[in-house]
C-alpha cells in the first residue's frame, strides 16, 4: 500500500478530521487536486475531503473545534470551513453522477456511499486519487484507475471513453491542466478528445463562459492552446492574434485591468451579439466598441464616446489599434483631469441663458482639453467668454 506523507500542519488537520469523522461513524478521504499536486511538489490552495456520511454534520462538528466559520450550500449538501487567515476546506458527501446519453447536460446527482462510485464519476486518473484519512489507514493512497503511475508520467488520461461526451467542460480543464502541469494527453485520451470535442457546441452559454473566464483568469497564454487543440475553431470564435495577446498583457498591468472581459470581446467579435446571454451591461459595452474604428479614434469627438466606456472596453481598443494606442493611454492618464471645472452653474454665472448651449459648451470644454489647448479654470471661463463673444470655440 502507498502512502502520501502531508506535512506536519496538514497531517494534524488531517488527523482531526479523520477522529471527528471516526467518532460520528463517517469515513472521510482527501480527493483530487491536492493529492496529484503533493505528488508532483506543487502547492495547492482548495482542499476537497470526502465525507462517507453527511459533510455538512462533519464540518459543523469541524468547525467548532477549530473555532471556525462555516459557510453551507443546500443545492447537493456541501459545507466550507474558514479558519485562521486563509485557511479553507470543502467538504462534500460522496456522490455518484450520473448523465442522460441523449444530450449534453448536468448530471443525475446522488449520495453513495462507496467511494469507489464518486471516484469514478472524476475527470483524470491524477485527479481520482483518495487519500485515507481515517484512523489506523491514515495516508493510505487509494488508486483505483493508476493515477499515481500518470503523475509520474505526466499523463492526462480519462476515466472511460465518453467523458468529454458527457461533460465537455473537461475539454476545457485537460487544456488548462496540460498548460498548467506540463503533461500531454495519453493516446487513447487525445482520440476521444478530438473525436467529442464537438460536443462543446451543445454547452449552454452559462456553463461555456464560466469555463471560459476560468481559462482566461491565469493570463491570455491559454488562447493559445485553445486554438491549437481546436477549441476556437469549433465554437467559431476568433483568434485574436499574438500581437494582440501582447498588447492586452501590457495594457493591462499598465492601466490595472482585470482584461478578461477584453480578452472575451476579442473571442466574439465576428459574432452577432444575440447569440449569446450577455448581461445587458456587457452586449452595451460591445455595441460602444464596435462602432468605434481608427478614424473615429482620431476624432476630437471620441473623447465623448471614451468615457461611456468601462475599462476592459479602454483596453480592447487599445490592444486592437496599436498605431492608435496612444489615444487610449492619454484618455486613461489624463481622464480625471479632463472633466470640467466649471459646472452648468458656473457657466450660467458667467452669462449664458439656460439652454442645451450649457451641455455643448461643456462638451467644448472636455474637447480643448482633451487636445491639450486648455488645461485650467482660467482656460475654461476664457473659453465660455469667447463664447459669449460670439466667436468659434473650436
Ligand atoms: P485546481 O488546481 O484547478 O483546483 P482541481 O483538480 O482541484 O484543480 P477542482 O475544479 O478544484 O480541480 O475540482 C476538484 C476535483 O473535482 C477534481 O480534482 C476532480 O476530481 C473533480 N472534478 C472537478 N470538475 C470535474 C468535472 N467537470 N468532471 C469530473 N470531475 C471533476
Ligand atoms: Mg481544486
Amino acid at each position: 500500500m502507498r502512502r502520501i506523507n502531508f506535512q506536519a500542519e496538514l497531517r494534524n488537520v488531517f488527523k482531526e478530521i479523520g477522529q471527528i469523522a471516526g467518532g460520528m461513524g463517517y469515513s472521510v478521504y482527501l480527493v483530487g487536486g491536492p493529492i496529484r499536486d503533493i505528488l508532483l511538489g506543487r502547492s495547492f490552495q482548495d482542499i476537497d475531503i470526502v465525507c462517507i456520511g453527511n459533510a455538512v454534520k462533519l464540518a459543523k462538528a469541524f468547525s467548532k473545534k477549530v473555532g471556525g466559520n462555516l459557510i453551507y450550500r443546500r443545492l447537493f449538501p456541501n459545507a466550507t470551513v474558514e479558519w485562521d487567515d486563509s485557511s479553507k476546506i470543502d467538504f462534500v458527501s460522496a456522490r455518484s453522477e450520473e448523465y442522460p446519453k441523449d444530450r449534453v447536460s448536468l448530471p443525475k446527482v446522488r449520495r453513495t456511499k462507496d467511494l469507489m462510485v464518486d471516484l469514478r464519476r472524476r475527470d483524470f486518473t491524477v485527479n481520482a486519487i483518495a487519500a485515507d484519512l481515517n484512523p489506523g489507514k491514515f495516508g493510505n493512497l487509494i488508486d483505483p484507475f493508476n493515477g499515481l503511475l500518470d503523475c509520474q508520467k505526466r499523463l492526462l488520461r480519462v476515466l472511460h471513453p465518453d467523458s468529454f461526451k458527457e461533460d465537455p467542460t473537461r475539454v476545457f480543464r485537460a487544456i488548462r491542466f496540460s498548460m498548467e502541469l506540463s503533461f500531454e494527453f495519453e493516446e487513447n485520451t487525445r482520440k476521444f478528445f478530438q473525436k467529442d470535442l464537438k460536443f462543446l457546441k451543445y454547452l449552454t452559454p452559462n456553463r461555456l463562459w464560466k469555463e471560459i473566464k476560468l481559462s482566461l483568469k491565469d493570463g491570455s497564454d491559454i488562447l493559445n492552446y485553445l486554438k491549437k487543440y481546436g477549441v476556437l475553431r469549433i465554437l467559431g470564435f476568433s483568434y485574436p492574434g499574438q500581437g494582440f495577446l501582447e498588447r492586452v498583457d501590457v495594457g493591462s498591468i499598465q492601466f490595472g485591468v482585470n482584461p478578461v472581459d477584453t480578452l472575451i470581446m476579442a473571442l466574439t467579435e465576428k459574432k452577432s451579439i444575440r447569440r449569446y446571454a450577455f448581461e445587458r451591461n456587457f452586449i452595451q459595452q460591445l455595441n460602444y466598441v464596435r462602432e468605434i474604428d481608427a478614424k473615429a479614434l482620431r476624432d476630437i469627438k471620441i473623447v465623448h464616446r471614451l468615457f461611456q466606456l468601462k475599462d476592459y472596453s479602454l483596453l480592447y481598443l487599445f490592444a486592437k489599434y496599436p498605431k492608435n494606442s496612444i489615444i487610449i493611454e492619454n484618455f486613461f492618464d489624463n481622464r480625471e483631469k479632463l472633466r470640467p471645472e466649471l459646472n452648468g452653474d458656473d457657466i450660467k454665472k458667467l452669462g449664458v441663458k439656460e439652454s442645451p448651449e450649457i451641455g455643448n459648451l461643456i462638451k467644448r470644454i472636455i474637447e480643448a482639453k482633451w487636445i491639450g489647448k486648455i488645461s485650467d479654470r482660467k482656460g475654461e471661463i476664457e473659453l465660455v467668454e469667447k463664447y459669449l463673444g460670439g466667436r468659434d470655440v473650436n
